[in-house]
């Protein structure tokens, strides 16, 4: 199709409608009720079954494995508009996006088979684990290693911060193999069933209230049959990528709602709340003008992602690794300097427990932590996009 200057820069009709329904579906729960599932120690999965019954979760998985045949871009639309209604469904960044992306280019027929369908409809979560206590943001530091026995592989380390664990059926755990057990990374990645003897989690006690639990994991001597290794142990850093890029595309989308969120709820208060005269404070500049480049920037951002998301989705890997770090840059920004505006906006209020969004600043911050940090991605655009020295 031609573009031509009214839709250049918009969507397709398509991803439009999608946006539409899910805005619907994820409006009738919200963030009171992640709050209440939050504070009552319950989870999402209410929301989260009925999003795979209409096909949300799984809109980026081929339509032969049971997904909508559509691309990164649809699936980072549906979490922008679930977060935008204040219900982030934080396992999309993981299970459909992470773990189905690198499941449905690595994997084998088998493989895809067997975890793709129940991936799309939501009837069954794949975490993520890639970061271990002692390596952080240097991931080529990692050494969970995976030993050949026969047909089995024996799969021994530590994980750490892995999100929903207990809600997860398996686990895609990035290591290594024996023989590559140092130097820079040659991940091999492996499906572990989350009631494999030897597999053990522990829950980190987080001060972000949400009903997405974070875990340490204690992998000890676990046997794992053949087909567990997804992809090519020789396969290189490709195969981690194929799902790393996602999750910041996901990230940033998820970013980029949460911000939608704290704009709406600031923009609302500012325009009927009034302590001077008759005039609302949203007639005063000091509180106009940080909304207004909330709002700004917040375009930015999306713009960025869409821009990642549609790199990936047309094959371009490195192109999208470049975006996809400066869309989550942006976004993970935006995320906080919206929360913290519409925080003050609400003056006393901000804080209370009754505007939910004290809770909402903690959850922001994530977006400038993982999945990767602000100044990792920094390192990353100095040295390849700008060909500065590397720095650390
Ligand atoms: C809520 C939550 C959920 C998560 N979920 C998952 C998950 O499901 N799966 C998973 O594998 N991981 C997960 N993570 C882990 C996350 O990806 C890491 O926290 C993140 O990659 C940063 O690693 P770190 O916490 O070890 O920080 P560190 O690497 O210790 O970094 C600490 C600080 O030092 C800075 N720093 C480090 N190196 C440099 C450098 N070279 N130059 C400049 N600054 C530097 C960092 O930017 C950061 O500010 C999650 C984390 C959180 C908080």
């Amino acid at each position: 199709m031609t573009a031509t200057a009214s839709n250049a820069f918009t969507e397709p009709e398509e991803r439009i409608a999608l946006r539409e329904a899910v805005s619907k579906l994820a409006g009738k729960y919200g963030h009171d009720f992640v709050a209440k599932q939050a504070r009552e120690g319950g989870k999402m999965t209410e929301m989260w079954l009925e999003m795979g019954r209409h096909g949300f979760l799984g809109v980026n998985i081929a339509e032969e494995y049971g997904g909508g045949g559509g691309g990164m871009g649809d699936l980072a639309a549906v979490l922008e508009e679930a977060s935008s209604t204040g219900a982030p469904l934080l396992m999309m960044v993981v299970s459909p996006a992470i773990c189905g992306s690198i499941i449905g280019r690595c994997g084998t027929e088998e493989q895809k088979k067997r975890w793709l369908p129940s991936i799309a409809d939501g009837s069954l979560l794949m975490a993520f684990g890639i970061t271990e206590a002692d390596a952080g943001s240097n991931s080529h530091k990692i050494t969970t290693t995976a030993k050949r026995d026969g047909d089995e592989w024996v799969l021994s380390g530590q994980k750490t911060f892995i999100s929903g664990v207990d809600e997860a059926d398996a686990v895609l755990i990035v290591a290594r193999t024996e023989d590559a057990k140092t130097g820079k990374l040659k991940p091999a990645l492996f499906v572990v069933p989350t009631d494999a003897p030897g597999f053990e989690k522990q829950v980190i006690p987080m001060a972000w209230e949400a009903p997405e639990k974070q875990f340490t994991l204690f992998i000890d001597d676990v046997r794992l049959p053949a087909d567990a290794l997804v992809g090519d142990e020789d396969g290189g850093i490709w195969q981690l990528f194929a799902g790393l890029n996602p999750e910041r595309i996901m990230g940033a989308a998820l970013s980029c709602g949460t911000a939608r969120y704290a704009l709406e709820k600031a923009v609302e208060y500012a325009g009927t709340r009034s302590v001077w005269k008759d005039a609302p404070i949203g007639s005063h500049q000091g509180i106009a003008h940080p909304l207004a480049k909330v709002k700004i920037e917040l375009e930015q951002a999306r713009l960025l992602w869409q821009k990642a998301a549609a790199l990936y989705d047309a094959g371009d890997d490195a192109g999208a690794g470049e975006y996809a770090n400066m869309a989550k840059y942006a976004a993970g920004e935006i995320a906080c300097n919206a929360t913290d505006a519409a925080v003050h906006t609400h003056g006393g209020n901000g804080l209370t427990v009754e505007y939910g969004l004290a809770n909402q600043l903690v959850a922001a911050r994530l977006g400038r932590i993982a999945p990767v940090s602000r100044e990792m991605i920094l390192n990353y655009i100095a040295m390849h996009t700008l060909g500065l020295p590397k720095s650390y």
